[in-house]
């Protein structure tokens, strides 16, 4: 279903208003975590004020330790559905279980399923069946055609909304969280319709990083970027150290404006 077989024109995705796919440049920026209602705020005004037509933001955060902030939970969506409806961002949130799949699609308008969820089957059938887009990660330690099948999961159970996100896979190299895996944005584009968008503030996970790596995504083709942005990273209660502030995201979306258009 996701193939170019199947569909031989490059697919669009619509989330709230926003197309997302061929013929535009999404730019989707918003805190890692939802840490409350005044940092959401003033991150969405961040991502506004730079161009950005889609929120992120993580109410159920996915985090090695468990000592370490897990969200907000459901009031984390209920603040994301709030700045939603103030700045009329439409609001991309992960899910990290079946059982909060009828949840946060109750809140958000576009499903996230993280890096480490890539592979959880029956919440990747859950997530086709809600009725919500779905913005599907690679797994850190997955091949192109392992995502590209987590991808026919979803699109068995009931969509074809799927935008795919290349978000840096493990490597030998540690000066990176992640490696950025520039090449799977055409070879997705190749194999699949689905739009395919970056996230060079998780596989980097470094902020001097963010401006190149998105730059890098737009000369491969990618169809978008998601950026974690946060009004005071050094407080951050969640990967503080690869946000961008508002002062550092305006130019880079700029530049990235200009490089899609000469591109
Ligand atoms: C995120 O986008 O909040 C996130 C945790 O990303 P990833 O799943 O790519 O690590």
């Amino acid at each position: 279903l996701v193939s170019r077989e199947h569909r031989t024109e490059r697919s669009t995705v619509e989330v709230g208003g926003v197309t997302i796919g061929p013929g535009t440049f999404t730019l989707i920026a918003g805190p890692c975590a939802v840490e409350s209602a005044a940092q959401t705020t003033e991150a969405a005004q961040i991502a506004r004020s730079a161009g950005a037509t889609m929120l992120r933001g993580g109410a159920f955060k996915p985090r090695t330790s468990p000592y370490a902030f897990q969200g907000l939970g459901e009031a984390g969506l209920k603040i994301l559905a709030d700045v939603r409806d103030r700045t009329g961002l439409p609001v991309v949130t992960e899910v990290l279980s079946v059982r909060d799949v009828e949840l946060v699609a109750s809140y958000a308008d576009m499903l996230q399923i993280g890096t480490r969820s890539m592979q959880n089957f029956p919440l990747l059938q859950a997530v086709g069946a809600a009725g919500r887009p779905v913005l599907l990660k690679r797994g850190m330690m997955n091949t192109i055609e392992e995502w590209l099948m987590a991808a026919e999961y979803i699109a068995r159970a009931g969509t074809l909304d799927i935008v795919l996100c290349e978000r840096g896979i493990r490597t030998f190299e540690p000066a990176t969280r992640n490696t950025l895996d520039i090449a799977a944005v055409p070879l997705a584009q190749h194999l699949s319709h689905l739009p395919v968008i970056v996230d060079p503030s998780h596989s980097g996970g470094r902020r001097d990083l963010v401006a190149p790596l998105s730059r890098a995504a737009v000369a491969a083709g990618a169809d978008g970027v998601i950026i974690d942005v946060h009004p005071r990273p050094e407080q951050a209660r969640c990967d503080g150290g690869q946000a961008l502030t508002g002062p550092e995201l305006l130019p880079l979306a700029r530049q990235l404006d200009d490089l899609t258009t000469v591109l």
